[in-house]
């Protein structure tokens, strides 16, 4: 499966084709690096030929064209290759050089979600390769806001999404999560507003518009990242803080306050952070994510500011990243749970320091309740394996609970079998043997082997790791969770449907909001308008705060054509881009015909508003229905 690379064959290859003439320094030049590659049909790339070692960016960002345009140099390492593959989407590249000297390059004609191949013709010594390029102003991963799609409304807003495969529309690179670089930057922008991006990044505002940025560890392309606004910076401890509009910054201090105490906790549980500081950016509204865990910088929704901190499981999950992922990266897309699965397990550890194990069972019935949905949505079909092959088809398109939640649930269930010392001695050795690497499933599975199943055969027999891996569906096995939390939601829903008790009785002012979603949820189907009428009059879930409760009532209200919502719903909807809500939304507004009309007039309004990766999955969605959407913006 994997592709080694052998110095010494290759060596003498190079020797015997006369393609070079080695002189002894010369030979002692080349450090012909040992990774190994596994095969991504989701790039051009051919590592194992030439690969990229290290970046140096400089762009210029230009707000009024919405471009970045400029250079990017890399430096390079070739096997034994004549030409270097480059994955590129929709840029317009002006020239290429391989060191210094002009070249002529060839750009393949795009195909579809992949883009164009750039082929670049090197020689057996060249070092880099500086492409010149501007992005399209509908370049997939950048998102130019207007100020009136910013909190502050005065100026505008740039920030980029490069996940999955998106990098490349903003950056010539070879766009393969198995490959890492380091990266040096120069970003000019209009003076006044701050760049960051993920890696070390300035805390307050240049005078002469130009930023400096360094990533010396090593990183795959999806996690480069850049945002340029009116923003401000407030520290929490001496290695984290938050960035935000200034008409956000308290607010936002006062969320993730508690981030240096998860930092500690992550650390006790796993090891190091490695990464210096780790600092969040809050968002505007459209960003399609809850999260996405640039390294030194989660960028968060504004979703999650509640003003009581109940949604911060979410910086959970992406401090998290810091380890699974960031430092150990899936090797292609296709294993995306070694991502998100040992994420989401970590993050349930964390919470579990945080606010109890009560508190972090409740979460992990949540994701089994989520999988169990998502298993009935896709059928039980072939993207229900945790190891998914995604060959011709958008990475994008296969995102759904699998990974998250599949994938925790097969973690506990070994933890469960070996118990949790031996698990998570075995997780921290995981993380430190494979830092700043690429795994795929099957590497991990051997790598399981021999250190785990080697010394429980027995445990091995009751986990049968290969069904959770290569089966759909969910095994048996899998651990069943038990909620005192949500057993008091069940209670309180049966007892208000069944109108045991009248609404002002029922003890539920302190709930999590997450026993809130579950009373919702469990609310009979053929519930009369009038008591959901009663429902919102008293607890004004209409105008709740909490976007979880809104969106789960927001669902429920279409689900029972509740149209005193549809007003509220239409403003949330172009107001939040979040893809987590919004989907779902005009997927249930869909479902019914009477709907389909209200489900458009909303989607051609808020369309321009939503960032590529929410418009796309929408899209997707309204063909289903062969409605026709709003042309391109
Ligand atoms: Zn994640």
């Amino acid at each position: 499966m994997k592709k080694y690379l052998h110095l010494f064959a290759k060596v003498i290859f190079l020797f015997c084709n006369g393609i070079i003439a080695c002189t002894s320094s010369s030979q002692t030049e080349i450090q012909y690096s040992t990774i190994m590659y596994t095969p991504d049909k989701h790039s051009f790339a051919k590592p194992e030929e030439a690969v990229v070692k290290h970046l140096d960016l400089e762009l210029l960002v230009n707000f009024e064209d919405k471009t970045l345009c400029g250079t990017a140099t890399w430096t390079i390492e070739n096997h034994q290759s004549e030409y270097i593959w480059f994955d590129t989407k929709d840029l317009f590249i002006q020239e290429v050089k391989v060191d210094d000297k002009i070249v002529n390059f060839q750009l393949h004609e795009p195909l579809p979600f992949l883009g164009s191949a750039l082929q670049i013709p090197i020689q057996p010594y060249s070092k880099t390769v500086q492409i010149s390029y501007c992005t399209s102003p509908q370049a997939e991963a950048l998102q130019w806001l207007t100020p009136a799609q910013t909190y502050g409304k005065r100026y505008p807003f740039l920030f980029t999404q490069s996940q999955a495969i998106l990098a490349r529309s903003w950056i010539p690179c070879q766009d393969s999560p198995g490959i890492r670089v380091t990266y040096e930057a120069v970003v000019r922008v209009p003076c006044g507003l701050l760049a960051l991006m993920s890696a070390e990044n300035p805390q307050t505002v240049s005078d002469d518009g130009v930023y400096h940025f360094r990533m010396m560890q090593p990183i795959p392309s999806y996690l480069f990242a850049l945002a340029v606004g009116n923003i401000t910076f407030k520290p929490i401890s001496s290695r984290c803080g938050v960035y935000a509009e200034p008409e956000m910054i308290e607010k936002c201090f006062e969320e993730f306050s508690e981030t240096e105490k998860m930092i500690k906790i992550a650390e006790t549980l796993y090891g190091t952070y490695r990464w210096g500081r780790y600092d969040i950016l809050l968002m505007p509204p459209s960003f399609p994510f809850g999260g996405m865990e640039n390294p030194r910088l989660t960028f968060a929704t504004p979703t999650i500011l509640t003003g009581d901190r109940s949604l911060v499981a979410l910086i959970a999950h992406e401090l998290a990243h810091s380890w699974s992922g960031n430092l150990v990266t899936n090797a292609t897309w296709n294993d995306f749970w070694i991502n998100e699965g040992f994420t989401v397990y970590f993050e349930m550890r964390i919470m579990e320091k945080v606010a109890g194990k009560d508190y972090a069972d409740m979460l992990a019935l949540i994701g089994y309740y989520t999988l169990l949905q998502e298993l009935e949505e896709l059928n039980y079909n072939e993207d229900t394996k945790l190891k998914l092959n995604l060959e011709g088809r958008n990475p994008d398109d296969a995102v759904n609970a699998i990974a998250y939640d599949k994938g925790y649930f097969f973690l506990r269930t070994i933890e469960e079998a070996i118990g949790r010392e031996a698990w998570d001695n075995f997780m921290q050795d995981y993380f430190n043997h494979y830092a700043f690497q690429a795994v795929d499933t099957e590497t991990f599975l051997s790598y399981l082997e021999k250190k785990i199943w080697s010394r429980f055969p027995e445990a091995k027999k009751r986990v049968q790791p290969e069904k959770w891996v290569y089966e759909i569906g969910l095994p048996e096995n899998c651990p069943k969770i038990y909620s005192q939390y949500y057993r008091e939601a069940e209670e309180a829903a049966r007892a208000f449907a069944e109108g045991e008790i009248p609404i002002h009785q029922l003890q539920i002012g302190k709930w999590y909001y997450q026993q809130w979603v579950h009373f919702l949820n469990q609310l009979p189907s053929d519930i009369s308008l009038e008591r959901f009428a009663e429902l919102d009059a008293h607890f004004r879930l209409s105008e709740s705060p909490n976007t979880e409760i809104l969106f789960c009532w927001f669902l429920k209200s279409i689900q029972a054509g509740y149209k005193n919502v549809y007003a509220r719903l239409q403003n949330f909807l172009t107001t939040v881009g979040r893809r987590k809500f919004v989907l779902p939304l005009y997927a249930e507004m869909l479902k019914k015909k009477e709907l389909q009309n209200l489900a458009s007039e909303i989607y051609h309004k808020a369309r321009p508003y939503y960032h590529y990766v929410t418009m796309y999955s929408v899209d997707k969605l309204f063909e289903q229905y062969h409605i026709k959407v709003a042309s391109k913006y």
